[in-house]
């Protein structure tokens, strides 16, 4: 077992976070991200709207970053550090924590601070099984019930890019077909399941599909293995046989976790528990 070590984004200190800090400052400098004060209304509330708009402005950003692992796994992160890094007063700093930290992505730890919630090996394998126990049984369901024209133009925006922004893009589509598919199962209940695994499993499908640690040709036959899949998954839902449409949803699923580990044990930034 080997433990991630606890590195410091604190621009004071020296580590290999320093090129994390300077990625994610540079995402959005921080001149464009202070929003611009309200006019003074009178109102005794106006200063608190003002926090809870910097406060989401700075979970945002810090999600962001968080999901595309340029705050890294594992790293340690100072309330001072972030407001260097995204221009923001300590108060919506604050507040973006504290609802990171009910996302599962950032840790308090008391009398240390915060940390950006490790990768770990549990974690990937514990969301994956979840996902294999839902998705191909609701895939099954959905046959011949899914609007067909919607999964193909959805399919169809599930394009790579290097770009970051898309990268975020290619997320938000990809978990919007793989609901599509589960909504027309007919059960809310799974549906939302669904959904919110894979709003938690967001940095970790990152991760696995764009890993800098592995090389740009091994990523790209791997991309183009997943478009297939998700065209084989739409044209197995409009042949209308069941048992084919829960494989194919299976072995797309299996794939993923597969470039899931291989991404993990290729990192440093790994917990291996
Ligand atoms: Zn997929």
């Amino acid at each position: 077992m080997r433990q991630v070590s606890r590195r410091s984004v604190n621009p004071k200190s020296a580590g290999g976070n320093a090129v994390s800090v300077a990625k994610a400052s540079s995402a959005v400098a921080p001149a464009n991200r202070q929003a611009a004060p309200p006019e003074n209304t009178g109102q005794p509330f106006a200063k608190l709207e003002v926090v809870s708009l910097l406060g989401d402005q700075a979970y945002q950003l810090i999600k962001k970053d968080i999901i595309q692992c340029r705050l890294a796994p594992g790293a340690e992160i100072s309330e001072t550090a972030l407001t260097k890094i995204y221009g923001l007063g300590k108060a919506p700093i604050r507040a973006a924590l504290l609802r990171l930290s009910q996302d599962n992505l950032i840790s308090s730890v008391p009398r240390r601070g915060y940390f950006v919630t490790p990768i770990t090996i549990r974690n990937i394998q514990e969301l994956y099984e979840l996902r294999l126990d839902l998705e191909p049984a609701a895939a099954k369901r959905a046959t011949s019930r899914c609007d067909i024209r919607n999964l193909m133009s959805l399919c169809k925006s599930l394009r790579y890019s290097d770009d970051g922004t898309n990268k975020l893009k290619f997320l938000e589509a990809h978990c919007e077909f793989h609901v599509a598919i589960a909504r027309a199962a007919g059960n809310e209940r799974i549906t939302q399941l669904i959904a919110s695994l894979l709003h938690d499993m967001a940095r970790i499908i990152h991760f696995g599909e764009f890993a800098p640690n592995r090389g740009a040709e091994d990523l790209d036959v791997d991309h183009r293995v997943q478009q297939r899949q998700h065209e084989a998954i739409v044209e197995s839902l409009a042949a209308g046989d069941p048992e084919v449409v829960e494989k194919v949803m299976r072995d797309h699923i299996e794939h993923s976790l597969d470039m899931v580990k291989r991404a993990a044990f290729a990192s440093k930034s790994l917990v291996r528990i």
